[in-house]
């Protein structure tokens, strides 16, 4: 199924998708469970937006690379263009979205490459390795640093997070990746993923959710 950035009351937002900016240890007890040490400066990756698939009716998860991890992260859709140094007006303007997703990692892959000191673009950035859900508007929350996330796999809460954990909060994160590179509208911030990150199988039934704004229900097709 191809994706459009649509808002949860399917109005199409006409912004082209763009690239999807990922955080990786935005959450300390995310970065203990895998046993990796909390990072001093945020760890960017990118996923190109053929990553992309949209939540609704299921999503497939490739079978033949080990195993696939999910990661429920609160996303944030960009509306306008960002660069160098935007204030925090600027960024908080430049919002135009809130939805819930899934980062998908290849973990196993992931861990062979982290132990050579390789990058991990082809963990991350398959076919599918980013299900974005439908969005809220970008003034839906008077504050960022209060914005739970929810997944729940078959019946079971395995994430349950609250943006106000995150070592780099959304306003703080998007001004440090301005520095590095500019942002368009359409492209997309995953914000990183709270604890309880583990392997998707096919059959799986998920509901994910921005507690008390959005919720869908999916599979693992
Ligand atoms: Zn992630």
């Amino acid at each position: 199924m191809s994706y459009q950035h649509q808002y949860v009351d399917g109005t199409k937002i006409h912004f082209p998708l763009g690239k999807v900016v990922c955080i990786g240890r935005n959450y300390a007890e995310h970065a203990q469970e895998l046993n990796n040490p909390v990072p001093t400066e945020p760890l960017l990756f990118i996923k190109p937006s053929s990553a992309v698939v949209p939540i609704e009716g299921g999503f497939s998860i490739p079978d033949d690379r080990g195993s696939v991890h999910y990661e429920a992260e609160i996303a944030v859709l960009i509306g306008k263009p960002l660069s160098r140094k935007p204030s925090e007006e600027e960024v908080r303007d430049a919002i135009s979205g809130f939805a819930p997703a899934l980062d998908l990692t290849l973990r196993d892959v992931q861990a062979r490459l982290k132990e050579k000191g390789y990058p991990w673009e082809i963990a991350k950035s398959f076919d599918g390795a980013c299900v974005l859900a439908p969005f809220i508007p970008g003034d839906a929350y008077s504050d960022l640093a209060d914005i739970d996330v929810r997944l729940t796999i078959n019946g079971e809460i395995r994430q349950d997070g609250n943006s106000c954990d995150m070592l780099n909060p959304i306003v703080p994160l998007i001004q440090h990746l301005c520095g590095h590179f500019s942002l368009q509208p359409g492209d997309v911030v995953l914000t990183g993923t709270p604890k309880g990150v583990g392997p998707l199988n096919k059959g799986d039934t998920l509901v994910l959710e921005l507690p008390g704004k959005s919720q869908f229900e999916s599979r693992v097709l």
